[in-house]
């Protein structure tokens, strides 16, 4: 790791105002609970000259948490445990609940999982050049491409790496940032399009901060990732559904995939299938969740997660009928 100098200002104007390129350092970047970040210090892939440490900002604001928002410095721990979510908005504790491991969990926090960047192995590795590192060609397109995109087949193939980034987008989230011109960023444009930005993890400015989200109550809402090993891995697909009811008919849906493109994935054919339909018509929700895979372009290594996908959605869809938001099984 290269020598960097260390910050931790108290408030978030002043972080803000250290983070773009100035007088004495080029390269500052900000820390949250720093699990992306020293690994990419680590593994060499970055080198900042200035961190600037959140965690020791002073406003209450980043760490509260109830039933329509979220501060960014608040931990996936605090988001997977919080009874106000298991009501207002189970998905949220069921991604950040499956992100990671116990140890990671409590350190990580809501901004720094929006904002991780990807986990494609070429891109972690410093050996490897590719388009996303100022390389000329992806060498995951010929390479080992197991855990890459089934849509966007393109220039980038890599998968959004966050658990909680379609959660937020089936939930109509928004961010909240100071820093820059605007105070609020909707989660579907957080991320840049990646036919046109294939670089770039956000659409943020290197000033802007994120200081929480805030998102919509969706009590029938839920998430399912299915995994190589269940346990502490990133997800190979992921479904994620909110639901309205009127009893046992759906009302309306809202779907959105996870780990099969560089940015969530929403369903808009799934949402339309299920309308109407009584979440006891197994045949009609199997049917709508077929729809999620409309569209792919799997790579060669990648069409597995064709077959992995309406199972994620149709579970998410079953799970999202019961308000605990618990998974009840499938035949995963
Ligand atoms: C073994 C393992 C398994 C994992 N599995 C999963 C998984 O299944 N699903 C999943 O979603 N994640 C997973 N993760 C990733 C983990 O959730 C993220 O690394 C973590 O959430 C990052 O949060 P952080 O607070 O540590 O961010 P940091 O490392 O501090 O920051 C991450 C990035 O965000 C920027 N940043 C941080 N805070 C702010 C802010 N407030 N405003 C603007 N920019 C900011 C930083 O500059 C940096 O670029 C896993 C990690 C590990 C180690
Ligand atoms: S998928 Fe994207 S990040 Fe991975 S090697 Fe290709 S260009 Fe780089």
């Amino acid at each position: 790791m290269n020598p960097f100098a260390y910050t931790s200002p108290k408030t978030t104007t002043d972080a803000s105002a250290l983070a773009g390129p100035n007088g004495d350092f080029a390269l500052p970047v900000l820390k949250s609970g720093g699990m992306d970040l020293l690994d990419r210090m680590k593994e060499g892939l970055e080198q900042p000259d200035l961190i600037i440490d959140l965690t020791r900002i002073e406003d209450p604001a980043l760490d509260t948490l109830d039933a329509g928002r979220i501060g960014g410095r608040v931990t996936l721990a605090m988001v997977a445990e919080s009874e106000a979510l298991r009501k207002s908005a189970p998905i949220l504790g069921a991604a950040s609940g499956s992100a990671a491991t116990p140890q990671v969990r409590n350190v990580a926090t809501v901004a720094g999982n929006l904002l991780q960047e990807t986990r494609c192995w070429y891109w972690r590795m410093s050996q490897f050049d590719c388009l996303r590192k100022n390389g000329d060609d992806c060498p995951a397109r010929e390479g080992d491409h197991r855990f890459h995109v089934i849509f966007q087949n393109g220039p980038c193939l890599m998968v959004h790496p966050s658990n909680l980034a379609p959660a937020l987008f089936v939930l109509d989230g928004e961010v909240e940032v100071v820093g820059g011109d605007r105070t609020r960023i909707p989660i579907r444009d957080l991320y840049p399009d990646p036919a046109v930005d294939w670089r770039s993890a956000s659409v943020l400015s290197p000033t802007e901060i994120i200081t929480g989200v805030r998102f919509k109550s969706a009590p029938n809402s839920a998430f399912i990732a299915l995994k190589q090993k269940q346990s502490f891995d990133w997800p190979m697909v992921s479904g994620y559904a909110v639901l309205e009811l009127d009893g046992d008919v759906i009302t309306s849906a809202r779907t959105c995939a996870g780990a099969v493109a560089p940015r969530p994935h929403p369903l808009p054919q799934v949402d339309d299938a299920l309308a109407g339909v009584s979440i006891d018509d197994e045949v009609r929700i199997r049917a709508a969740c077929a729809r999620s895979v409309d569209g792919a372009d799997p790579l060669p290594g990648t069409a597995y997660k064709t077959t992995l996908l309406p199972v994620a959605i149709r579970r998410a869809v079953a799970a999202a009928t019961n308000p605990a938001g618990v998974d009840r099984g499938g035949d995963a």
